[in-house]
């Protein structure tokens, strides 16, 4: 049997007797799509006939999300459940799922069905192939809102000219990552995180996996307008200090520019042409214009450092509230791997 893939990468060795893939589900407000979600996930991880885990983390959700996840734990032990002190957001829940898998593989999922289970054992089939990082990569988006998709379209593709880090466009979270990766994650803590980002930047063998982004199952989007600008944000300001370099380019630019205006200024009143109110109106309105561009630029200064105002306070990421079928000496063993 040959051992090598088509590309030359070793074929992985899989042991079955432990955990091969952990499915880490982020829930916000699912209580609509958490039981149909469980069923797909579990009939695809059946059909593949390796050990595997579910992994829910309710982020604080205000519905019954967190009861029913419970109901499919008592009857599921394969099934486990996370539960945040409080809603911490999608990224933070991506990251405590992966915390605490114990797979050697793990994949993250979107609760609502939009990212077909059933790509699964696509993406499990590269990963025995010896790729570390298979993402999914969206080929069309069903019944999404025309804002939705062109939001998406641009910030993709204007994040990769923002940054140095190669990010694949069109990619969510849905993906599987390696052990080895799922490690290296853990040590980047950084908070106002932007994970699928994070994975980029570490690196490792990666390949993606085509599937049609279907609509969502049941319920509605938990990423308003205002959870998305934060997530641009985020991914913006984590990746990039280009914002920085802009100010002080425009800075550099607006100083010769009004130096020239200056200049102008004061000829064209010398010679009588420009009256002294034309002058005292021009110059007021140059001036709130300058005092606003300062504002807009100290806003984005301060945006980084609030960032490293988060850093340095040191605070953990996520509080949990409960954990539901874990052995906790495990959990916290793992966490040192
Ligand atoms: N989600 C979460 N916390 C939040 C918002 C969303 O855990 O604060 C979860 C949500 O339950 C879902 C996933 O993140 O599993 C993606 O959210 P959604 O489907 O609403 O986003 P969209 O697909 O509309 O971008
Ligand atoms: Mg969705």
């Amino acid at each position: 049997m040959n051992d090598k893939n088509e590309i030359g990468f070793e074929k992985r060795v899989i042991d079955t007797r432990t955990t091969v893939c952990s499915v880490v589900v982020p829930l916000y407000n699912e209580q609509d799509v958490i039981g149909e979600t469980y069923k797909r996930l579990t009939a695809v991880m059946e059909g593949l006939g390796i050990p595997y885990e579910i992994i829910f983390v309710n982020d604080g959700s205000r519905d019954d999300t967190e009861q029913l996840a419970r109901a499919i734990c008592a009857a599921d032990g394969r099934v486990k459940l996370i539960d945040f002190a409080r809603n911490f957001g999608h990224q933070t829940a991506i990251t405590a799922g992966m915390d605490a898998a114990c797979g050697q593989s793990v994949v993250v999922i979107d609760a609502d069905l939009q990212d077909p289970p059933e790509v699964i054992p696509e993406m499990l089939e590269k990963w025995y192939q010896g790729y570390d990082v298979i993402y999914g990569k969206r080929i069309s988006r069903e019944g999404e809102t025309f804002f939705k998709k062109f939001t998406a379209k641009v910030f993709y593709r204007g994040l990769n000219k923002m940054t140095d880090v190669d990010m694949p466009v069109d990619t969510g979270d849905f993906r599987l990552i390696d052990r080895k990766v799922r490690n290296a994650l853990l040590e980047v803590r950084e908070h106002n995180r932007y994970v699928r980002g994070i994975v980029s930047w570490l690196g490792f063998r990666t390949c993606p996996v085509e599937f049609e982004r279907k609509k969502r199952f049941a319920g509605t989007t938990k990423y308003p307008l205002k959870k998305m600008l934060r997530l641009a944000k985020d991914a913006l300001l984590s990746f990039s200090f280009k914002p920085l370099r802009l100010v002080t380019g425009t800075g550099v630019f607006l100083s010769c520019a009004s130096l020239i205006y200056l200049i102008v200024a004061l000829i064209l009143g010398i010679a009588g042409i420009l009256g002294m109110t034309g002058i005292i109106f021009t110059a007021l309105c140059t001036g709130l214009f300058f005092v606003g561009l300062l504002m807009i630029f100290m806003g984005i200064q301060n945006e980084y450092l609030a960032r490293m105002f988060d850093e340095t306070r040191g605070r953990p990421l996520y509080v949990i509230r409960d954990r539901v079928n874990f052995d906790d000496y495990d959990t916290e063993a793992r966490k040192r791997q």
